[in-house]
C-alpha cells in the first residue's frame, strides 16, 4: 500500500491513490459522459449505503464540502436579516457557506477537552434572526451533540452538522449523518477520503431533495431525473436562484473506489491516533486528544502545546523533516467577519494559539508515530 520510505520527507496528508482508484477514473474517463449522470447516482446510492441510511435520509452529493454547507443553509430559510450560529473554530468555508447566502454569522465558543461548539454558551446567542446552529465535529469528535439538538429543539432551530473531519464517527452506535439533521461531508483533496474535490448532503427529509436538487443545478425544475439516466431534460422552468454544485461522473467514480476502502481508511486512522496519544502521554506540556477512537473517524490529529511554545517546537520539528499544522486560526479575528457578532469566546482565543496538527492519512508507516513524536518529547525533554 503507500506507506512512504522513511528517509523522505513526511507529508502532512497523503490522499490514498491506488491502482483500483486510477482504474476507476480511467473507466469513467472512457464512457465518455463526463456530467451529473449514472455515476454521480450510483455514488449516491452507495454513499447512503455506507452510511446505512433508513429510508427516509438521502444524501446528495456536491462538488465540495462548502457547497453542501451553503445549501444547508438555504435550506435552513437564512438569507438577508438571518443569522446562523457557528463556531469561531472551524474553517472558514463554514463561515462562507452561511454569508455567501446573505444571512450574518454569529460565533459561538467551543469548549474542552473536545473543542466542539459549547452547547451553553450557544443559548445565550439565539435571537429573533436565527436560523440555524451549524456545528464543526473537530477531528472526528462530535463533542455534545446531543445538547445542541436539545437547545435547536427547543427554540425550532434547524442544525447543520459540518462533518468535514467526521465520516466514520459513529454516535450512539450510529454513523454520522444517519442520524441528526443536516449532516455535511467534504470529500477535498486532502480529507479522509477524497473525490479530488468534493462533498455531500445528507437530509433527513426525502422531500427537501427536490428543492436541493435545484439548488444543485441552477435552480432548473426537473433536469436530475434525466442526468441521472446520462440525458438531458430539453424543456425545462427554472424555478429559482441555484448552483452549479454538481459532482461530475469522474469524481463520483473515484468516490466510489474510496468509497470500497474508507472502513480500511477509518481503521488505519484509529490506530495511528491512538499510537500518538501512546507515544505522546506523560509529556506535561502536551495534551493529547480524549479519546479511544473507538467510535471517531479522525481526519486529523492533533495536540496542545503552551502557546509560548509552538512556534519554537513547529520550527524544531521542521528541522527534523516534520511537518506540522494549525487547526484553525480564530475566525472572528478576520477582517471580512470583526463585526460580526459573538459570545464569549476565551477558549477559543485560548487554543488557536495552542493547536498542533501532526501527520495522518490512511496507510502510514507506523515509523512515521515515532519520528514525529521522538521529537516532540526530545523539545520537551
Ligand atoms: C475541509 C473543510 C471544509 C470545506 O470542505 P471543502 O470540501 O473543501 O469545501 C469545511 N469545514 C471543515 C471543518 C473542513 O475541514
Amino acid at each position: 500500500m503507500m506507506t512512504t520510505n522513511v528517509h523522505e520527507p513526511i507529508p502532512m496528508w497523503l490522499p490514498h491513490i491506488g491502482p483500483e482508484v486510477i482504474e476507476a477514473a480511467t473507466q469513467a474517463l472512457e464512457i465518455g459522459y463526463l456530467g451529473l449522470g449514472k455515476a454521480t447516482k450510483r455514488f449516491e446510492d452507495q454513499l447512503s449505503g455506507y452510511l446505512e441510511l433508513d429510508d427516509q435520509r438521502v444524501p446528495m452529493s456536491t462538488n465540495s464540502c462548502t457547497a453542501a454547507l451553503n445549501c444547508a443553509c438555504m435550506l435552513a430559510g437564512a438569507g438577508p436579516g438571518d443569522e446562523v450560529i457557528a463556531p469561531s473554530f472551524t474553517y472558514v468555508a463554514a463561515h462562507q457557506a452561511v454569508t455567501a447566502t446573505g444571512a450574518d454569522v454569529v460565533f459561538c465558543d467551543i469548549e474542552e477537552p473536545t473543542l466542539t461548539v459549547d452547547p451553553d454558551k450557544l443559548r445565550e446567542l439565539i435571537s429573533e434572526r436565527t436560523k440555524a446552529i451549524m456545528v464543526c465535529h473537530f477531528a472526528g469528535l462530535v463533542g455534545r451533540l446531543d445538547e445542541v439538538y436539545q437547545v435547536a429543539t427547543e427554540h425550532g432551530l434547524r442544525v447543520i452538522e459540518d462533518a468535514a473531519h467526521a465520516i466514520g464517527t459513529r454516535r450512539h452506535g450510529k454513523l454520522v449523518g444517519a442520524t441528526g439533521d443536516l449532516v455535511c461531508f467534504s470529500f477535498g483533496p486532502v480529507k479522509t477520503m477524497t473525490t479530488l474535490e468534493g462533498g455531500a448532503i445528507v437530509t433527513p427529509n426525502p422531500e427537501e431533495l427536490q428543492t436541493l436538487h435545484q439548488l444543485r443545478m441552477l435552480g432548473v425544475d426537473k433536469e436530475t431525473q434525466a442526468r441521472y439516466e446520462n440525458r438531458r431534460a430539453w424543456e425545462y422552468d427554472v424555478l429559482h436562484q441555484g448552483f452549479r454544485y454538481h459532482l461530475g461522473a469522474v469524481p463520483a467514480s473515484i468516490g466510489m473506489a474510496q468509497l470500497a476502502l474508507l472502513d480500511e481508511f477509518v481503521r488505519n486512522r484509529q490506530e495511528y491516533c491512538r499510537g500518538y496519544n501512546q507515544r505522546l502521554a506523560g509529556i506535561p506540556e502536551v495534551i493529547t486528544p480524549d479519546s479511544d477512537y473507538n467510535d471517531v473517524g479522525p481526519f486529523i490529529y492533533y495536540i496542545r502545546v503552551p502557546a509560548s511554545e509552538r512556534q519554537d517546537l513547529i520550527e524544531f520539528l521542521k528541522r527534523r523533516g516534520v511537518p506540522t499544522g494549525i487547526h484553525f486560526l480564530g475566525a472572528h479575528e478576520f477582517t471580512y467577519y470583526k463585526d460580526a457578532r459573538r459570545g464569549d469566546l476565551s477558549v477559543t482565543d485560548r487554543v488557536v494559539g495552542e493547536e498542533l496538527t501532526l501527520p495522518l492519512w490512511s496507510y502510514m508507516d507506523e515509523s512515521v508515530l515515532d519520528r514525529v513524536a521522538d521529537p516532540i518529547r526530545e523539545f520537551f525533554a
